[in-house]
């Protein structure tokens, strides 16, 4: 439609969000659906960080704040990158968002020119490329292969870099994909990043607390100080804290930077709700010993996920390092048909297959670039993920 600006017809819906509805409109209309869509923690926010957010409205912190935050919620996020990143960040380098997604967005918006490559690994999540295109910029994927492990070297990174480059994204551990790159493999990439000054870096840390089997979470500007003018660091609230609902995102980094992300953000939403703010200032400077709990969860939950995927017959998983994500390769079933008729000739069909006709809402692995795999979100109960594992078994050994 004309009507519509020629910019949006560069990007597609949000998939991840797309599939999440979907099963939730199926669920509403009765349908038996497991959703292994949504990438949120299905824990409810921890009550002191929930008693925070009712204290601020009982005392009437509802008002506007500065567009892109409240002063003590933005010296909590420079203590938080002090205590766990050991990264040096003042209030006026810092940004708080209407969840990460808003972070990454206004950054995009404050930077790109038409033609400005942002280097994308793929497996990515989705928002990126779109986000990208948005701001007028082209994404330059860089293929992130299952056999090395869903992460890309540094000869793929220094081949990607043009005069055009303005960004690198770099997302560790991994939504899609879980995998988490290793202090001696990010220094591998920084090494080559400081080799091109033009480059800056984004990263989107969201997972940094969701890691298993002692794998040590890092950040570029933390493993080589001499990026830190150029990084833009991103983390939020989300999913650690079990806050997804909350929206509250934020970075650090150069504060001519973070002022012209404030700019965008006075001009659009203004602040993040204030309340969410309050909560997040808690989440961040409270107790944190929930983690480890959440997380000795979660890893029971992923390896009962990578052992049931890999004893189906045509699907080899990957045991992630971190997030709640595994991300199964199906190259063992392209070219079947389903018991329903479908035949399974992308990684699109298998999903669009697989919830047909057994009810499991999965996303499916174009949508984050890398195919024939889909994306299982194992955020969600024991009970629930054995009996969707053993749906997608009996999807798999139905194929003909
Ligand atoms: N990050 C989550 C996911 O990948 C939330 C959904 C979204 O905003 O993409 O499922």
């Amino acid at each position: 439609m004309s009507f519509l600006s020629a910019t949006l017809s560069r990007v597609k819906p949000s998939p991840t969000v797309a599939v999440t509805t979907l099963a939730n409109e199926l669920k509403a209309k009765g349908r038996d659906v497991i959703g292994l869509g949504a990438g949120e923690p299905d824990f409810d926010t921890p009550a002191h960080i929930r008693e925070a957010g009712k204290r601020a409205i009982d005392e009437g912190k509802t008002r506007y704040t500065a567009p892109d935050g409240i002063a003590e919620l933005k010296e909590a996020i420079c203590a938080k990158f002090k205590r766990d990143n050991g990264l040096d960040y003042s209030p006026e380098q810092v940004s708080v968002g209407t969840g990460g997604k808003q972070i990454l967005y206004n950054a995009l918006m404050a930077t790109l020119n038409p033609g400005d490559e942002v280097i994308i690994p793929a497996p990515y999540w989705v928002s990126y490329p779109d986000m990208t295109l948005l701001a007028g910029g082209e994404p330059v994927f860089v293929e992130a292969t299952l056999e090395n492990a869903f992460k890309i070297t540094p000869d793929q990174l220094e081949a990607a870099i043009t005069d055009r480059t303005k960004w690198f994204i770099f997302n560790s551990p991994s939504n899609p994909t879980g995998a988490g790159y290793t202090r001696d493999e990010l220094k591998g990439l920084t090494d080559v990043l400081k080799r091109h000054p033009h480059v800056w870096i984004m990263t989107d840390d969201m997972y940094e607390h969701l890691a298993y089997d002692g794998f040590e979470f890092c950040t570029p500007a933390q493993v080589e100080p001499a990026l830190y003018d150029r990084t833009l660091t991103c983390n939020g609230v989300s999913k650690a804290y079990c806050m997804t609902g909350w929206r509250i995102g934020y970075a650090a980094g150069d504060a001519k930077l973070i002022a012209a992300m404030r700019k965008i953000q006075s001009q659009s939403t203004s602040n993040p709700c204030t309340i969410s703010q309050w909560a997040a200032l808690e989440a961040l400077n409270g107790p944190h010993d929930f983690i480890a709990e959440h997380n000795a969860v979660f890893k029971r939950r992923r390896d009962l996920v990578v052992e049931a995927m890999n004893a189906i017959d045509g699907i080899t998983c990957p045991t992630p390092d971190g997030a709640f994500y595994v991300y199964p390769s199906i190259a063992g079933l392209i070219g079947k048909t389903s018991a329903g008729g479908t035949t399974i000739d992308s990684d699109e069909a298998f999903a669009t297959a697989l919830l047909e006709e057994k009810g499991v809402a999965v996303v499916f692995g174009a949508a984050f670039g890398l195919s024939p795999c889909f994306r299982i979100s194992y955020a969600t109960s024991d009970d629930a993920l054995k009996e969707a594992c053993g749906r997608i078994r009996d999807f798999c050994n139905s194929l003909s």
